[in-house]
């Protein structure tokens, strides 16, 4: 059974033991599923981008470390990379900060036939810029209507959307950070601004809880993943996609013509 969205409207509060789930599942269990849903997925894509009518936008959302990065790399990593558009959304450029905040993100909706993913994207609209005092709440809290209502555009114009938050208790997002400082290979993925970020935890929290209770509609809903445990994170979200594109059934075109006179043409 996929996880379940939040449903539209709902009040939510995020409590650090639902970081956590799944935990009798012993970790072979888990790789196998994963293998299982990368699969299906891999069909479906194939689908998808041949009929090439629909896309499918992914969007991850979490605080330094929920394993944005690691979602992408084996969710999606084993999928035909032609078919697939990732992009990252950092601090805006002075370009960007000169045009309207959807306007970087709308130019990078995923196009007909492709599975389009986000790693960050406009909700860091009402997150970083609400818990840094950005611009004032009489420019951000419009934001979440103004979402939804752009979010409902893409939807009516063929594009599935599926949010992820993932969710990472205080303790893991400290593992997790301590490792960086531990593996030269990670040291890149330190950025002071994390620590900063770690002792404005319950302001996020305040701003990731009224994020997903006001924007988790019925055409774009929202799946707060359990990520304390990366294959348990894994398993949830390709389960979720999987079963959305299993909803969507992309069908491969029919035949380009009639099969004998083609083919009597190529063996003449
Ligand atoms: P990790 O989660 O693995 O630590 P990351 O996603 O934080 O990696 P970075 O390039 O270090 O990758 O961070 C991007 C930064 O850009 C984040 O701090 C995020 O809050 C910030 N950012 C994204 N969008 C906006 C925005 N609209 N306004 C201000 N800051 C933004």
């Amino acid at each position: 059974m996929p996880l379940a969205p939040v449903p539209p409207g709902a009040q939510v509060r995020l409590r650090d033991e639902d970081a956590q789930h799944l935990d009798d599942v012993p970790k072979t269990e888990l790789a196998a599923r994963l293998r299982t849903f990368t699969d299906r997925l891999d069909g479906l894509q194939g689908a998808l981008h041949a009929e090439a009518k629909r896309a499918v936008l992914v969007v991850l959302q979490g605080r330094d470390a929920a394993g944005k990065d690691g979602t992408i790399r084996r969710v999606f990593g084993p999928l035909d990379p032609q078919g697939l558009t990732v992009t990252g959304f950092k601090v805006p450029s002075a370009l960007e900060l000169s045009h309207d905040y959807l306007w970087r993100i709308h130019r990078s909706v995923p196009a007909k036939g492709e599975i389009g993913i986000f790693n960050r994207s406009h909700y860091e609209d009402v997150l970083v810029v609400r818990v840094d005092h950005l611009v004032p709440e009489t420019v951000w809290r419009p934001r979440y209507e103004q979402i939804n209502q752009f979010e409902r555009l893409l939807t009516e114009n063929g594009v599935t959307i599926l949010k992820f938050f993932l969710h990472i208790s205080p303790a893991e997002q400290r593992e997790r950070l301590l490792a960086r400082l531990d593996d030269p290979a990670k040291y890149w993925k330190f950025d002071e601004g994390d620590l900063r970020k770690r002792e404005q935890w319950d302001a996020y929290t305040e701003a990731y809880e009224e994020m997903l209770s006001r924007t988790s509609t019925a055409e774009a809903p929202w799946y707060i993943v359990p990520a304390d445990r990366k294959p348990v994170r894994n398993v949830v979200v390709s389960e979720v996609v999987v079963s959305a594109l299993e909803r969507l059934a992309p069908r491969y075109p029919g035949p380009p013509g009639e099969l004998e006179k083609l083919r009597a043409a190529l063996l003449r």
